[in-house]
């Protein structure tokens, strides 16, 4: 009888799933298997808040998979070994697995992958994660893309929007009858031991079926207006399937045929956000080709950008939500509170991190990637490179977010801002995202004693933003090589 092992990694869905297709496909009986090894994806391993997501994704596939007669089989790592002991003591003929992009890891699968064909195996991987392969698009000169636009229209003349979601999860799966023996998720030790994940639970659902819910949710209720609401931190505006798609409890085929339905509806939306998918799709694409920019800017010039004296730069203040900068403190607090932040606030808090308070963006992003539910390394390199003004179709330097000025238009209304920072609430719209500058009767008047209950700036906009304008002048007219 031919027996498929099905290597689950982040790819936590049985719906349009290639690999677990492929297995079915093969005949025989299938052994559904995660192998827990985060000392393989070197200092990239899973932060804290996507630990906690993980394990309740990996409950509610393991729960899916029993439910259908194929339970999942947990081990340790080393991979390799666990695989083989797996291959051993099942006596599987093929292994089969959907791929990843992380440099760390396309090196260990390719060894792993190598050493089982070696021992007589069939082994396969298959694209479940994106809609194209970071390698299949270039450009005329065969060269990776560094600039959005060409990129995505490239990738669109190639067929991106044009693929479809493969079959939905089968009623049964044939799992072994005496399947080897297997882990708790518990006993991976994936959840915080003091309890600061009561946001994230009231916040997240993890599974497929909560990836499921996020798209219908959105798609209903948000889609059409998407380009409109993605910009207001303050309302439920874009879709928060990030970490869905991190994940793989969703995949981009899936999300990209209900984009294609409701297309016919409202074009305007429905393109915006789709751009945004092609966004997901650049970063793969650059990390893929440019495997060096987790910790080294793409524009190598800003290796020399000279950064401020790092016992200045209030670095706490700034995680923990307290810059005196409303818009930034809110952010910073969603993050911790959520485990997520709205992508336009994202862009303001690493803006005033890299160019205000002149710290390395690198530092930034090891915060969002121990907090964010959805830390995804091509897109969170992407993400501070942009905003550090480092990176492919980067910000430009001068680019520099005025969180006031940002709050002021993207928060008019102070949703977001009183959400967030609730000691600011009874404030008038018009001061909310400069309290500094209110007068004293108006902070009296809404219980606000600055110092005590909300600190003034740590930074002084304007003159930081000269500083950092000044510091980019030592470096701009240096080469941009990579
Ligand atoms: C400093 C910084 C760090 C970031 N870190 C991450 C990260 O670790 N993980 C992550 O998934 N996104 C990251 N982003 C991108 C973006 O902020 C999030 O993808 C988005 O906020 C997720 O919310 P959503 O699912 O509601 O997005 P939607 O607006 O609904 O977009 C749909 C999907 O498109 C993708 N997407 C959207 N914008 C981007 C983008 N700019 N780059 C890449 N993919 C995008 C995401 O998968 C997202 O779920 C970062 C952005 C910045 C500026």
């Amino acid at each position: 009888m031919s027996i498929t092992l099905i290597w689950f990694r982040r790819d936590l869905r049985l719906e349009d799933n290639p690999a677990l297709i492929h297995a079915l496909e093969a005949g025989g009986r299938i052994l559904p298997v995660y192998i827990h090894a985060p000392e393989e994806e070197g200092e990239w391993a899973p932060g804290a808040a996507a630990r906690w997501w993980l394990h309740h994704s990996l409950q509610a596939l393991g729960g899916e998979l029993a439910r259908r007669g194929a339970p999942l089989v947990i081990r340790r790592g080393p991979s390799r070994t666990a695989l083989e002991a797996l291959v051993r003591e099942s006596g599987a003929q093929r292994v089969v697995w959907n791929r990843l992009y992380d440099p760390a890891v396309i090196r260990r699968d390719r060894e792993i992958k190598a050493a089982l064909r070696e021992q007589g195996l069939e082994v396969k991987s298959f694209n479940a994660a994106l809609l194209m392969e970071p390698w299949a698009v270039s450009n005329r000169s065969g060269q990776p893309y560094r600039v959005f636009t060409p990129f995505w229209k490239a990738s669109r003349a190639l067929g991106a929007e044009r693929q479809s979601p493969g079959p939905s999860a089968p009623a049964h799966l044939p799992g072994l009858s005496g399947a080897p023996a297997t882990e708790s998720v518990e006993a991976l030790d994936l959840l915080p031991h003091i309890p600061w994940d009561t946001g994230l639970a009231a916040t997240w659902q993890p599974g497929e079926a909560g990836a499921r819910q996020a798209l219908a949710r959105f798609a209903e209720k948000a889609l059409e207006d998407y380009d409109r609401g993605r910009d207001r931190p303050g309302r439920t505006g874009t879709s928060r399937l990030s970490p869905h798609l991190h994940f793989g409890e969703i995949g981009p085929r899936q999300v990209m045929a209900v984009c294609t339905r409701a297309r016919e509806r409202a074009a305007g939306g429905v393109d915006r956000f789709l751009s945004e998918l092609g966004w997901r799709e650049f970063a793969h694409h650059l990390l893929f080709h440019f495997p060096q920019t987790p910790t080294r800017p793409l524009d190598r010039r800003f290796e020399d950008l000279p950064l401020a004296d790092p016992r200045e730069v209030p670095f706490e203040a700034w995680c923990h939500g307290r810059t005196g900068l409303p818009i930034v403190d809110a952010g910073m607090r969603e993050l911790w509170h959520t485990g997520w932040m709205h992508n336009r606030v994202r862009m303001i808090t690493a803006s005033l991190l890299t160019k205000n308070l002149r710290a390395p963006w690198l530092e930034g992003a090891r915060w969002f990637w121990d907090t964010l539910v959805d830390a995804d390394l091509a897109a969170n390199t992407l993400g501070w490179q942009w905003t550090a003004g480092c990176g492919a179709d980067a910000a430009p330097y001068f680019r520099i977010f005025n969180p006031v000025l940002q709050g002021e238009r993207f928060d008019a209304a102070g949703d977001y801002v009183r959400r967030w920072v609730p000691e600011l609430a009874q404030l008038p719209d018009r001061h909310l995202h400069r309290p500094w500058e209110a007068p004293a009767a108006v902070l009296r008047a809404a219980g606000v004693d600055l110092d005590r209950d909300y600190p003034r700036p740590v930074v002084d906009l304007a003159e930081s933003r000269r500083a950092a304008l000044a510091a980019f002048e030592h470096i701009k007219a240096r080469p941009k090589a990579d």
